[in-house]
Protein backbone atom coordinates (compact mmCIF):
# COMPACT_ATOMS: atom_id res chain seq x y z
CA UNK A 1 0.00 0.00 0.00
CA UNK A 2 1.33 3.62 -0.56
CA UNK A 3 -1.51 5.47 0.83
CA UNK A 4 0.44 7.06 4.03
CA UNK A 5 -3.41 7.17 6.01
CA UNK A 6 -3.87 3.47 5.66
CA UNK A 7 -0.24 2.76 6.94
CA UNK A 8 -0.17 4.36 10.02
CA UNK A 9 -4.03 2.66 10.48
CA UNK A 10 -5.83 5.99 11.31
CA UNK A 11 -9.42 6.06 11.34
CA UNK A 12 -11.37 7.43 8.06
CA UNK A 13 -14.66 9.49 7.97
CA UNK A 14 -16.60 10.44 4.98
CA UNK A 15 -17.85 13.90 5.24
CA UNK A 16 -21.38 15.26 4.37
CA UNK A 17 -22.80 12.79 1.61
CA UNK A 18 -25.98 10.97 0.97
CA UNK A 19 -25.63 7.82 2.87
CA UNK A 20 -27.64 4.77 1.85
CA UNK A 21 -27.42 2.10 4.50
CA UNK A 22 -29.19 -0.68 3.21
CA UNK A 23 -30.15 -0.88 6.62
CA UNK A 24 -33.46 -3.42 7.41
CA UNK A 25 -35.02 0.20 7.09
CA UNK A 26 -33.68 1.33 4.41
CA UNK A 27 -32.39 4.45 6.19
CA UNK A 28 -31.19 7.20 3.37
CA UNK A 29 -29.22 9.64 5.45
CA UNK A 30 -28.13 13.24 3.70
CA UNK A 31 -25.43 15.16 4.70
CA UNK A 32 -24.03 12.07 6.89
CA UNK A 33 -20.69 10.65 7.60
CA UNK A 34 -19.40 7.22 7.82
CA UNK A 35 -16.81 6.65 10.14
CA UNK A 36 -14.37 3.70 9.77
CA UNK A 37 -11.95 2.17 12.71
CA UNK A 38 -9.91 -0.51 11.81
CA UNK A 39 -11.80 -2.87 10.01
CA UNK A 40 -15.45 -1.87 10.48
CA UNK A 41 -17.76 1.33 10.42
CA UNK A 42 -17.46 2.53 13.69
CA UNK A 43 -20.79 5.02 13.48
CA UNK A 44 -22.61 6.23 10.48
CA UNK A 45 -24.85 9.55 10.89
CA UNK A 46 -24.51 13.54 11.11
CA UNK A 47 -21.64 15.73 11.96
CA UNK A 48 -20.10 12.67 13.90
CA UNK A 49 -17.18 13.06 16.90
CA UNK A 50 -14.60 11.24 15.31
CA UNK A 51 -10.91 10.31 17.50
CA UNK A 52 -7.98 12.67 16.55
CA UNK A 53 -5.93 12.13 13.53
CA UNK A 54 -8.82 10.54 11.70
CA UNK A 55 -8.04 11.21 7.64
CA UNK A 56 -11.28 13.47 6.39
CA UNK A 57 -12.96 12.35 2.49
CA UNK A 58 -14.72 14.75 1.31
CA UNK A 59 -18.19 13.04 0.68
CA UNK A 60 -20.20 16.06 -0.40
CA UNK A 61 -22.29 16.11 -3.58
CA UNK A 62 -21.61 12.21 -3.58
CA UNK A 63 -23.12 8.97 -2.35
CA UNK A 64 -21.53 6.59 -0.11
CA UNK A 65 -23.09 3.17 -0.03
CA UNK A 66 -21.52 -0.24 1.11
CA UNK A 67 -19.47 -2.14 -1.59
CA UNK A 68 -21.16 -4.38 -4.49
CA UNK A 69 -21.24 -7.54 -4.80
CA UNK A 70 -21.09 -10.00 -7.50
CA UNK A 71 -22.33 -13.61 -6.87
CA UNK A 72 -21.18 -15.07 -9.80
CA UNK A 73 -18.54 -14.49 -12.07
CA UNK A 74 -16.59 -16.50 -14.45
CA UNK A 75 -13.20 -14.23 -13.40
CA UNK A 76 -10.73 -17.13 -15.84
CA UNK A 77 -12.30 -15.64 -18.76
CA UNK A 78 -11.06 -12.02 -18.07
CA UNK A 79 -8.54 -12.45 -19.83
CA UNK A 80 -10.68 -12.35 -23.54
CA UNK A 81 -12.10 -9.85 -22.26
CA UNK A 82 -15.02 -9.22 -25.33
CA UNK A 83 -13.74 -11.51 -27.46
CA UNK A 84 -17.50 -13.10 -27.21
CA UNK A 85 -19.50 -10.02 -27.82
CA UNK A 86 -21.74 -11.33 -30.26
CA UNK A 87 -22.08 -15.31 -29.12
CA UNK A 88 -24.93 -17.09 -28.45
CA UNK A 89 -24.45 -19.40 -25.01
CA UNK A 90 -24.42 -22.29 -27.63
CA UNK A 91 -21.26 -20.99 -29.07
CA UNK A 92 -20.05 -20.22 -25.52
CA UNK A 93 -19.95 -23.90 -25.07
CA UNK A 94 -18.83 -24.50 -28.04
CA UNK A 95 -15.57 -22.55 -27.68
CA UNK A 96 -14.66 -23.13 -23.88
CA UNK A 97 -16.22 -26.36 -23.25
CA UNK A 98 -15.52 -28.42 -26.54
CA UNK A 99 -12.91 -26.83 -28.08
CA UNK A 100 -10.92 -24.72 -26.40
CA UNK A 101 -11.12 -24.50 -22.89
CA UNK A 102 -8.42 -26.80 -22.00
CA UNK A 103 -5.98 -24.96 -23.42
CA UNK A 104 -5.96 -22.68 -20.74
CA UNK A 105 -2.86 -23.52 -18.89
CA UNK A 106 -2.81 -22.00 -14.84
CA UNK A 107 -0.95 -18.74 -15.54
CA UNK A 108 -4.04 -17.82 -18.18
CA UNK A 109 -6.23 -18.79 -15.11
CA UNK A 110 -4.11 -16.41 -13.10
CA UNK A 111 -3.86 -13.73 -15.49
CA UNK A 112 -7.84 -13.61 -15.81
CA UNK A 113 -8.35 -13.61 -12.12
CA UNK A 114 -6.03 -11.36 -11.68
CA UNK A 115 -7.30 -8.68 -14.30
CA UNK A 116 -11.14 -9.13 -13.35
CA UNK A 117 -10.50 -8.96 -10.13
CA UNK A 118 -8.77 -5.50 -10.10
CA UNK A 119 -11.28 -4.67 -12.25
CA UNK A 120 -14.09 -5.25 -9.55
CA UNK A 121 -12.56 -3.00 -6.96
CA UNK A 122 -12.38 -0.34 -9.91
CA UNK A 123 -15.63 -0.51 -9.88
CA UNK A 124 -16.59 -0.68 -6.63
CA UNK A 125 -17.33 -4.24 -6.04
CA UNK A 126 -15.70 -5.08 -3.26
CA UNK A 127 -16.97 -8.84 -2.99
CA UNK A 128 -16.95 -10.84 -6.16
CA UNK A 129 -17.63 -14.83 -6.44
CA UNK A 130 -15.22 -16.13 -8.75
CA UNK A 131 -17.31 -19.15 -10.70
CA UNK A 132 -13.75 -20.89 -11.44
CA UNK A 133 -15.14 -23.82 -13.53
CA UNK A 134 -11.87 -24.18 -15.99
CA UNK A 135 -9.84 -25.83 -13.13
CA UNK A 136 -8.91 -29.21 -14.64
CA UNK A 137 -5.83 -29.55 -12.74
CA UNK A 138 -4.96 -28.40 -8.69
CA UNK A 139 -2.48 -26.89 -10.65
CA UNK A 140 -5.06 -24.50 -12.14
CA UNK A 141 -6.96 -24.41 -8.97
CA UNK A 142 -3.81 -23.25 -6.73
CA UNK A 143 -3.42 -20.32 -9.61
CA UNK A 144 -6.55 -19.07 -9.37
CA UNK A 145 -6.68 -19.02 -5.34
CA UNK A 146 -3.08 -17.32 -5.63
CA UNK A 147 -4.17 -14.81 -8.63
CA UNK A 148 -7.12 -13.75 -6.18
CA UNK A 149 -4.86 -13.43 -2.91
CA UNK A 150 -2.90 -11.18 -4.80
CA UNK A 151 -5.59 -8.32 -4.78
CA UNK A 152 -7.10 -6.91 -1.79
CA UNK A 153 -10.79 -7.47 -2.37
CA UNK A 154 -13.07 -9.87 -1.01
CA UNK A 155 -13.35 -13.52 -2.85
CA UNK A 156 -15.41 -16.55 -2.82
CA UNK A 157 -13.54 -19.30 -4.40
CA UNK A 158 -16.63 -21.54 -6.11
CA UNK A 159 -14.21 -24.28 -7.41
CA UNK A 160 -15.44 -26.13 -10.56
CA UNK A 161 -13.85 -28.08 -14.28
CA UNK A 162 -15.93 -28.23 -16.68
CA UNK A 163 -13.53 -30.54 -18.46
CA UNK A 164 -14.79 -33.60 -16.13
CA UNK A 165 -18.14 -34.87 -14.47
CA UNK A 166 -18.57 -33.02 -10.88
CA UNK A 167 -18.33 -36.41 -9.56
CA UNK A 168 -14.96 -37.14 -10.88
CA UNK A 169 -13.33 -33.75 -10.12
CA UNK A 170 -14.87 -33.45 -6.24
CA UNK A 171 -13.14 -36.96 -5.60
CA UNK A 172 -9.89 -35.92 -6.41
CA UNK A 173 -8.06 -35.49 -2.98
CA UNK A 174 -5.97 -32.98 -3.93
CA UNK A 175 -9.36 -30.92 -4.61
CA UNK A 176 -10.76 -31.74 -1.36
CA UNK A 177 -7.08 -30.67 0.19
CA UNK A 178 -7.61 -27.29 -1.52
CA UNK A 179 -11.33 -27.28 -0.54
CA UNK A 180 -10.18 -27.69 3.13
CA UNK A 181 -7.53 -25.55 3.18
CA UNK A 182 -10.11 -22.47 2.18
CA UNK A 183 -12.34 -23.60 4.31
CA UNK A 184 -10.04 -24.19 7.51
CA UNK A 185 -8.11 -20.28 6.43
CA UNK A 186 -10.76 -18.80 8.38
CA UNK A 187 -9.93 -15.86 6.29
CA UNK A 188 -12.93 -13.65 5.89
CA UNK A 189 -10.99 -12.86 2.51
CA UNK A 190 -11.69 -15.66 0.99
CA UNK A 191 -14.89 -17.94 0.86
CA UNK A 192 -15.24 -20.89 -0.72
CA UNK A 193 -17.88 -22.73 -2.93
CA UNK A 194 -18.48 -25.60 -4.62
CA UNK A 195 -19.80 -24.98 -8.33
CA UNK A 196 -21.34 -27.64 -10.82
CA UNK A 197 -24.46 -28.17 -12.65
CA UNK A 198 -27.19 -30.74 -12.08
CA UNK A 199 -27.92 -32.06 -15.96
CA UNK A 200 -31.03 -33.87 -14.93
CA UNK A 201 -29.99 -37.52 -15.84
CA UNK A 202 -31.92 -39.48 -13.95
CA UNK A 203 -29.09 -41.57 -12.67
CA UNK A 204 -28.22 -38.47 -10.86
CA UNK A 205 -24.26 -38.61 -11.06
CA UNK A 206 -23.53 -35.07 -9.77
CA UNK A 207 -25.31 -36.58 -6.22
CA UNK A 208 -21.35 -37.91 -4.72
CA UNK A 209 -20.43 -34.21 -5.66
CA UNK A 210 -23.30 -32.81 -3.48
CA UNK A 211 -22.41 -35.22 -0.82
CA UNK A 212 -18.80 -33.98 -1.07
CA UNK A 213 -19.83 -30.21 -0.28
CA UNK A 214 -22.23 -31.89 2.65
CA UNK A 215 -19.25 -33.49 4.34
CA UNK A 216 -17.22 -30.70 3.89
CA UNK A 217 -19.57 -27.95 4.81
CA UNK A 218 -19.24 -26.54 1.55
CA UNK A 219 -22.07 -24.52 -0.41
CA UNK A 220 -23.07 -24.99 -3.65
CA UNK A 221 -23.44 -22.52 -6.57
CA UNK A 222 -25.62 -24.07 -9.44
CA UNK A 223 -26.26 -22.63 -13.17
CA UNK A 224 -30.18 -23.72 -12.83
CA UNK A 225 -32.71 -23.33 -15.41
CA UNK A 226 -30.66 -22.78 -18.22
CA UNK A 227 -33.10 -23.11 -21.45
CA UNK A 228 -31.41 -25.99 -23.10
CA UNK A 229 -29.57 -26.87 -20.65
CA UNK A 230 -30.48 -26.79 -16.84
CA UNK A 231 -33.80 -27.44 -16.18
CA UNK A 232 -36.86 -28.72 -13.46
CA UNK A 233 -35.41 -32.07 -13.22
CA UNK A 234 -32.10 -30.35 -11.72
CA UNK A 235 -33.98 -28.82 -8.80
CA UNK A 236 -36.45 -31.99 -8.06
CA UNK A 237 -33.30 -34.05 -7.86
CA UNK A 238 -31.59 -32.07 -5.64
CA UNK A 239 -34.60 -31.75 -3.68
CA UNK A 240 -35.96 -35.17 -3.96
CA UNK A 241 -32.22 -35.93 -2.24
CA UNK A 242 -32.04 -33.49 -0.15
CA UNK A 243 -29.49 -31.06 -1.10
CA UNK A 244 -31.47 -27.82 -1.81
CA UNK A 245 -29.91 -26.08 1.44
CA UNK A 246 -30.11 -22.06 2.36
CA UNK A 247 -26.50 -21.72 1.25
CA UNK A 248 -27.17 -22.97 -2.29
CA UNK A 249 -27.20 -20.25 -5.28
CA UNK A 250 -29.04 -21.11 -7.70
CA UNK A 251 -27.80 -19.29 -10.87
CA UNK A 252 -29.85 -17.59 -13.72
CA UNK A 253 -33.17 -19.68 -12.36
CA UNK A 254 -34.45 -18.61 -15.59
CA UNK A 255 -36.28 -20.89 -17.50
CA UNK A 256 -37.85 -23.12 -14.92
CA UNK A 257 -41.60 -23.59 -13.68
CA UNK A 258 -43.31 -22.90 -10.75
CA UNK A 259 -42.83 -26.03 -8.97
CA UNK A 260 -38.94 -25.29 -8.82
CA UNK A 261 -39.46 -21.81 -7.59
CA UNK A 262 -41.82 -23.02 -5.15
CA UNK A 263 -39.05 -25.50 -4.20
CA UNK A 264 -36.11 -22.78 -3.65
CA UNK A 265 -38.22 -20.65 -2.23
CA UNK A 266 -39.57 -23.44 0.23
CA UNK A 267 -35.78 -24.36 0.87
CA UNK A 268 -34.26 -21.04 1.77
CA UNK A 269 -31.74 -21.11 -1.02
CA UNK A 270 -31.41 -17.87 -3.10
CA UNK A 271 -31.02 -16.85 -6.86
CA UNK A 272 -28.71 -14.81 -8.43
CA UNK A 273 -29.46 -12.77 -11.10
CA UNK A 274 -27.50 -12.02 -14.40
CA UNK A 275 -30.05 -10.04 -16.55
CA UNK A 276 -27.34 -8.93 -18.98
CA UNK A 277 -26.30 -12.44 -19.56
CA UNK A 278 -29.66 -13.85 -19.83
CA UNK A 279 -30.68 -11.28 -22.20
CA UNK A 280 -27.94 -11.79 -24.80
CA UNK A 281 -27.00 -15.01 -24.06
CA UNK A 282 -30.38 -17.29 -24.67
CA UNK A 283 -30.53 -18.64 -20.41
CA UNK A 284 -34.32 -17.36 -20.73
CA UNK A 285 -35.54 -14.21 -19.09
CA UNK A 286 -34.53 -13.17 -15.67
CA UNK A 287 -36.96 -14.23 -13.13
CA UNK A 288 -37.20 -11.37 -11.31
CA UNK A 289 -41.01 -11.34 -11.18
CA UNK A 290 -40.28 -14.93 -10.23
CA UNK A 291 -38.54 -13.77 -7.19
CA UNK A 292 -40.70 -11.22 -6.54
CA UNK A 293 -43.83 -13.87 -6.58
CA UNK A 294 -42.18 -16.31 -4.72
CA UNK A 295 -40.32 -14.43 -1.73
CA UNK A 296 -37.14 -15.77 -3.05
CA UNK A 297 -33.97 -14.55 -2.04
CA UNK A 298 -32.01 -12.76 -4.66
CA UNK A 299 -28.53 -11.29 -5.80
CA UNK A 300 -26.71 -9.77 -8.96
CA UNK A 301 -23.85 -11.22 -11.28
CA UNK A 302 -22.39 -10.11 -13.86
CA UNK A 303 -21.22 -13.82 -15.17
CA UNK A 304 -18.57 -12.89 -17.84
CA UNK A 305 -16.27 -10.20 -19.07
CA UNK A 306 -16.14 -12.37 -22.65
CA UNK A 307 -18.86 -10.83 -23.33
CA UNK A 308 -20.02 -7.84 -21.03
CA UNK A 309 -18.78 -5.60 -18.45
CA UNK A 310 -17.63 -6.72 -14.91
CA UNK A 311 -20.04 -3.79 -13.18
CA UNK A 312 -23.07 -4.28 -11.13
CA UNK A 313 -24.01 -0.51 -12.23
CA UNK A 314 -24.44 -2.37 -15.84
CA UNK A 315 -26.17 -5.73 -14.17
CA UNK A 316 -28.98 -3.28 -11.50
CA UNK A 317 -29.67 -1.32 -15.19
CA UNK A 318 -30.20 -4.42 -16.83
CA UNK A 319 -32.21 -5.81 -14.41
CA UNK A 320 -34.55 -2.86 -14.63
CA UNK A 321 -34.73 -2.78 -18.00
CA UNK A 322 -35.41 -6.36 -18.43
CA UNK A 323 -37.84 -6.76 -15.79
CA UNK A 324 -39.73 -3.50 -17.17
CA UNK A 325 -39.71 -4.51 -20.55
CA UNK A 326 -41.30 -7.87 -19.96
CA UNK A 327 -44.00 -6.22 -17.57
CA UNK A 328 -44.88 -3.32 -20.46
CA UNK A 329 -45.26 -6.60 -22.92
CA UNK A 330 -47.24 -8.62 -21.20
CA UNK A 331 -49.67 -5.88 -20.45
CA UNK A 332 -49.71 -4.64 -24.03
CA UNK A 333 -50.15 -8.05 -25.42
CA UNK A 334 -53.82 -7.55 -23.84
CA UNK A 335 -54.20 -4.53 -24.85
CA UNK A 336 -53.16 -2.65 -21.15
CA UNK A 337 -51.08 -0.10 -19.56
CA UNK A 338 -48.43 -0.30 -17.22
CA UNK A 339 -48.92 3.12 -14.89
CA UNK A 340 -46.66 2.02 -11.93
CA UNK A 341 -43.71 -0.17 -12.60
CA UNK A 342 -43.32 -3.30 -10.03
CA UNK A 343 -39.57 -3.29 -9.78
CA UNK A 344 -37.86 -0.05 -8.14
CA UNK A 345 -34.13 1.40 -8.20
CA UNK A 346 -34.42 0.98 -4.30
CA UNK A 347 -34.48 -2.99 -5.05
CA UNK A 348 -31.68 -3.73 -7.38
CA UNK A 349 -29.58 -1.41 -5.39
CA UNK A 350 -30.46 -3.77 -2.52
CA UNK A 351 -30.02 -6.87 -4.20
CA UNK A 352 -26.23 -5.91 -5.26
CA UNK A 353 -25.61 -5.29 -2.03
CA UNK A 354 -27.53 -7.08 0.91
CA UNK A 355 -28.85 -8.99 -1.30
CA UNK A 356 -25.47 -10.28 -1.99
CA UNK A 357 -24.54 -10.67 1.41
CA UNK A 358 -27.37 -12.97 2.49
CA UNK A 359 -26.98 -15.21 -0.97
CA UNK A 360 -23.00 -15.40 0.73
CA UNK A 361 -23.85 -15.77 3.98
CA UNK A 362 -21.89 -12.98 5.05
CA UNK A 363 -24.63 -10.41 7.16
CA UNK A 364 -21.39 -8.34 8.17
CA UNK A 365 -21.11 -7.25 4.40
CA UNK A 366 -24.06 -5.25 2.11
CA UNK A 367 -24.65 -2.30 4.80
CA UNK A 368 -23.34 0.42 6.32
CA UNK A 369 -24.29 0.11 10.38
CA UNK A 370 -21.86 0.18 12.93
CA UNK A 371 -19.97 -2.95 13.69
CA UNK A 372 -20.09 -4.52 10.18
CA UNK A 373 -17.33 -4.95 7.97
CA UNK A 374 -16.06 -1.51 5.93
CA UNK A 375 -16.42 -2.56 2.89
CA UNK A 376 -17.28 1.36 1.78
CA UNK A 377 -17.77 2.86 -2.00
CA UNK A 378 -18.42 6.23 -2.75
CA UNK A 379 -19.88 8.15 -5.88
CA UNK A 380 -19.11 11.14 -6.94
CA UNK A 381 -17.50 12.93 -9.55
CA UNK A 382 -17.44 16.47 -9.37
CA UNK A 383 -16.10 17.12 -12.92
CA UNK A 384 -19.58 15.03 -14.14
CA UNK A 385 -22.70 16.68 -15.61
CA UNK A 386 -24.00 13.71 -14.61
CA UNK A 387 -23.36 14.24 -10.71
CA UNK A 388 -26.17 16.71 -10.17
CA UNK A 389 -28.50 17.38 -9.41
CA UNK A 390 -28.77 14.46 -7.02
CA UNK A 391 -32.30 13.92 -6.04
CA UNK A 392 -33.15 10.17 -6.18
CA UNK A 393 -30.23 8.23 -4.53
CA UNK A 394 -31.20 4.64 -5.52
CA UNK A 395 -32.05 5.95 -8.67
CA UNK A 396 -28.86 8.14 -9.01
CA UNK A 397 -27.18 4.84 -8.32
CA UNK A 398 -29.11 2.66 -10.47
CA UNK A 399 -29.68 4.45 -14.20
CA UNK A 400 -26.91 7.64 -13.64
CA UNK A 401 -23.61 6.46 -12.34
CA UNK A 402 -20.96 4.15 -13.72
CA UNK A 403 -17.71 2.84 -12.91
CA UNK A 404 -15.52 6.48 -13.62
CA UNK A 405 -17.62 8.02 -10.76
CA UNK A 406 -16.08 5.41 -7.98
CA UNK A 407 -14.62 7.96 -6.21
CA UNK A 408 -13.46 5.56 -3.48
CA UNK A 409 -13.48 2.15 -2.42
CA UNK A 410 -12.17 0.72 1.17
CA UNK A 411 -12.18 -3.23 1.33
CA UNK A 412 -12.11 -4.57 4.97
CA UNK A 413 -11.54 -1.02 6.14
CA UNK A 414 -8.80 -0.58 3.69
CA UNK A 415 -8.71 2.19 0.50
CA UNK A 416 -7.90 0.80 -2.80
CA UNK A 417 -9.53 3.03 -4.66
CA UNK A 418 -8.97 6.73 -3.93
CA UNK A 419 -9.81 10.09 -5.55
CA UNK A 420 -11.02 7.63 -8.60
CA UNK A 421 -7.34 6.16 -8.77
CA UNK A 422 -6.25 2.47 -7.63
CA UNK A 423 -4.53 2.23 -5.02
CA UNK A 424 -0.79 0.44 -4.89
CA UNK A 425 -2.22 -2.00 -8.06
CA UNK A 426 0.66 -1.40 -11.28
CA UNK A 427 -1.11 -2.69 -14.21
CA UNK A 428 1.79 -2.76 -16.16
CA UNK A 429 2.83 -6.54 -15.11
CA UNK A 430 -1.11 -7.52 -15.20
CA UNK A 431 -1.69 -5.93 -18.94
CA UNK A 432 1.76 -8.35 -19.26
CA UNK A 433 0.59 -11.30 -18.35
CA UNK A 434 -3.15 -10.64 -20.04
CA UNK A 435 -0.64 -10.22 -23.06
CA UNK A 436 1.38 -13.51 -23.02
CA UNK A 437 -2.05 -15.60 -22.63
CA UNK A 438 -3.61 -14.33 -25.36
CA UNK A 439 -0.76 -14.89 -27.02
CA UNK A 440 -0.54 -18.71 -26.29
CA UNK A 441 -4.42 -18.72 -27.37
CA UNK A 442 -3.93 -17.56 -30.35
CA UNK A 443 -0.75 -19.34 -31.37
CA UNK A 444 -2.24 -22.36 -30.17
CA UNK A 445 -6.10 -22.19 -31.56
CA UNK A 446 -4.33 -20.91 -35.13
CA UNK A 447 -4.99 -17.39 -36.50
CA UNK A 448 -7.82 -18.81 -38.82
CA UNK A 449 -9.49 -20.52 -35.88
CA UNK A 450 -8.84 -17.46 -33.21
CA UNK A 451 -10.80 -15.54 -35.72
CA UNK A 452 -13.75 -17.44 -36.67
CA UNK A 453 -13.67 -18.11 -33.23
CA UNK A 454 -15.91 -14.97 -32.35
CA UNK A 455 -18.23 -16.67 -34.59
CA UNK A 456 -17.73 -20.38 -33.56
CA UNK A 457 -19.88 -22.79 -36.03
CA UNK A 458 -21.02 -25.86 -34.94
CA UNK A 459 -19.25 -28.80 -34.72
CA UNK A 460 -20.13 -32.28 -36.20
CA UNK A 461 -22.55 -33.13 -33.55
CA UNK A 462 -24.69 -30.20 -33.90
CA UNK A 463 -27.74 -31.73 -32.14
CA UNK A 464 -25.84 -33.43 -29.48
CA UNK A 465 -24.91 -29.51 -28.27
CA UNK A 466 -28.20 -27.79 -28.20
CA UNK A 467 -29.58 -30.70 -26.15
CA UNK A 468 -26.94 -30.27 -24.02
CA UNK A 469 -23.79 -28.79 -23.47
CA UNK A 470 -22.28 -30.34 -20.02
CA UNK A 471 -21.67 -33.83 -21.50
CA UNK A 472 -20.39 -35.32 -18.52
CA UNK A 473 -22.31 -38.56 -19.90
CA UNK A 474 -24.17 -39.86 -22.69
CA UNK A 475 -27.64 -38.65 -21.48
CA UNK A 476 -29.90 -36.27 -23.76
CA UNK A 477 -33.07 -35.30 -22.68
CA UNK A 478 -35.41 -34.54 -25.11
CA UNK A 479 -37.44 -32.33 -23.00
CA UNK A 480 -34.68 -29.33 -22.62
CA UNK A 481 -36.41 -27.93 -25.83
CA UNK A 482 -39.63 -29.38 -25.72
CA UNK A 483 -42.90 -27.77 -23.93
CA UNK A 484 -41.34 -24.31 -23.28
CA UNK A 485 -43.74 -21.84 -22.72
CA UNK A 486 -44.54 -22.93 -18.92
CA UNK A 487 -40.56 -22.70 -18.66
CA UNK A 488 -40.79 -19.25 -20.74
CA UNK A 489 -42.94 -17.49 -18.30
CA UNK A 490 -42.00 -19.58 -15.23
CA UNK A 491 -45.67 -21.09 -14.64
ZN1 LIG B 1 -22.27 -18.52 -15.41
Amino acid sequence: MSDAAQQSGRPLVFRGGTVLTMDDASTVLTDADVLVVDDRIAAVGPKLDVPEGTQEIDATGGVVMPGMIDTHRHMWQTAMRGYGADWTLTQYFVWYYLEHGKKFRPQDIAAGNRLAAIESLDAGVTTTVDWSHNLHTIDHGEAAVDALRSVPGRFVMAYGNIQAGPWEWSADPAVRSLLERLRDAGDDMMGVQMAFDVTGDPAFPEKAAFEVARDLGIPVTTHAGVWGATNDDGIRLMHENGFMTPETTYVHASTLTRDSYQRIAATGGSISVATESECSAGQGHAPTEQVLQYGIPVSLSMDTSVWWSGDMFSAMRATLNADRMAEHMEAHLKGDTITHLRLRAQQVVEWTTRGGAHALGRDDLGSLQPGKKADVVLIKNDASPVSFPLLNPYGHVAFQAQRGDVHTVLVDGRVVKSDGKLVGIDLAPVRSEIENTIEYLRGACGEEVWQQGMFPQMPEAEAAILDNPYQYTDYVDEGKRAGGEDRVLGR
